[in-house]
């Protein structure tokens, strides 16, 4: 009989992309990978331990896996199993507790668990890189990891101590990896790591890597997930405005203090970033960027924060992702005393989100009545949705379309309820275009 695994990720895109490959593998091993809700022969929990928010969600994921199907083995891999290995592994519901550097060996491990052999996932191969690629069964996007780790350790950050310093994948590796899921029929390959800013193989960095990527033959898209705003060349600039490359940044804000900056030990000031923005803007006027915000960091005052309000508004960001400090173990931030009270956070959280809100609608709004292509990712109830190439959430009558199939359309004004999808029509179904 075939065995079922299910899933779930917590975190960042390159926990996604983790998991997608994980999938896949399960999948051309023979497995039905089924939801997470459902009761199943084996359960992953890729975890994230980036704030204490994240460790409850991935604990009530472990809890619930473990009551999830008939005597399941339970794999808990991820940040958390890095940073709190032996509370994990004191825990009877969890079968394995495997580190992200022998994330890979997972597949093999759950193997050999049903032939009765006896593993320890720490005696597994440490591979960062060695996952195979994503098939077409989950998503429309193929994400390609070029890197892990990081080395700027900012004060806040647990990501150093838990992902390793940074390593680059060879450039050649991650070419082969995108000619083969261009040829498995994808249209949109996202770029991830953990700090893919400081890509460097062979002496190749980012721009080096994305040149090559979109020399590659076909119609397709390159999107750039979350990058830190620090070490851009000129090069990578003109990148950007490659016809491949998607005109929209995840761009990591966290603070717009100077001072709030320096102390979380960022690796640019307020007025670098917006620098950067504008530079881009100036080139490519209608670029999406989105953010990280985080605040109450140890000694935030009201005028910090109303800094970082004011860089906000500059840089008139379409999605702001905002999070309140929460103390890591081991970091710098942790021995910091001036720790910020919690309704403190709380109610800046939600000055933050207000604004994100007021600023997402009128960067929505500056799209009504124009042209942008959409790559059709979702087919249901007679509508069809997807992102345009700016990252904008699109959504039109799906007559005569097709999943994974990119169309031009023409964006409707935006509803009056402020919905955060925009209607739009196709202009000629027949044109594929990217
Ligand atoms: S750049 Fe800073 S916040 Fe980002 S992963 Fe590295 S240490 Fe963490």
């Amino acid at each position: 009989m075939k065995r079922s695994v299910a899933f779930k990720t917590l975190g960042c895109r390159l926990n996604q992309y983790e998991t997608d490959a994980l999938a896949s593998e399960f999948n051309g091993g023979g497995y039905d990978v089924v939801d997470f809700n459902a009761p199943a022969d084996v359960y992953v929990i890729n975890t994230c331990t980036v704030t204490s928010q994240s460790d409850q969600k991935s604990r009530q994921a472990i809890n619930k896996a473990a009551r999830g199907g008939k005597n399941p083995v339970v794999v808990v891999t991820g940040c958390m199993a890095k940073q709190h290995r032996e509370s994990l592994e004191a825990q009877d519901l969890i079968t394995y507790v495997v580190e992200n550097e022998h994330k890979t060996s997972i597949f093999p491990l759950v193997e050999a668990h049903y032939r009765k052999e006896i593993l320890h996932p720490v005696h597994q191969t440490t591979d960062l890189f060695g996952y195979r690629s994503v098939d077409t069964s989950s998503r429309t996007r193929s994400f390609i990891k070029i890197q892990d780790g990081c080395d700027n350790l900012c004060t806040f950050c647990i990501i150093p101590f838990v992902r390793g310093l940074a390593v680059s994948r060879p450039v050649q590796d991650i070419v082969d990896n995108a000619v083969d899921v261009l040829k498995a029929g994808y249209k949109e390959l996202v770029i991830t790591g953990v700090n893919i800013g400081r890509y460097d193989s062979e002496g190749v960095g980012l721009d080096g890597l994305l040149s090559r990527i979109v020399a590659l033959p076909g119609d397709f898209r390159v999107r750039i997930s979350s990058i830190e705003p620090d070490g851009f060349t000129d090069a990578f600039f003109e990148m950007l405005e490659h016809p491949k490359v998607m005109p929209h940044l995840h761009l990591c804000l966290q603070s717009g203090s100077e001072r709030v900056l320096r102390r979380m030990r960022r690796m640019y000031t307020a007025e670098q970033f917006m620098r950067m923005v504008e530079r881009i803007r100036g080139r490519l006027p209608d670029f999406n960027f989105s953010t990280d915000m985080m605040v109450g960091f140890p000694g935030e005052t009201e005028q910090d924060f109303e800094d970082s309000l004011a860089v906000c508004r500059q840089a008139a960001f379409s999605h702001i992702h905002t999070f309140k400090y929460s103390i890591r173990s081991g970091t710098r931030a942790e021995r910091m005393d001036d720790q910020v009270p919690e309704p403190v956070k709380k109610e800046r959280s939600a000055a933050v989100r207000a604004l994100a809100e007021s600023m997402k609608l009128r960067y929505l709004e500056r799209w009504a009545g124009r042209d942008e292509s959409m790559l059709v990712e979702r087919i249901r109830d007679g509508r069809a949705s997807g992102y345009g190439r700016h990252f904008i959430p699109l959504e039109t009558d799906a007559l005569g379309l097709a999943y994974n199939q990119v169309v031009p359309v023409r964006i409707e004004p935006l509803a009056t309820d402020g919905a955060a999808v925009l209607h739009a029509k196709v202009r000629n179904s027949t044109m594929a275009i990217t």
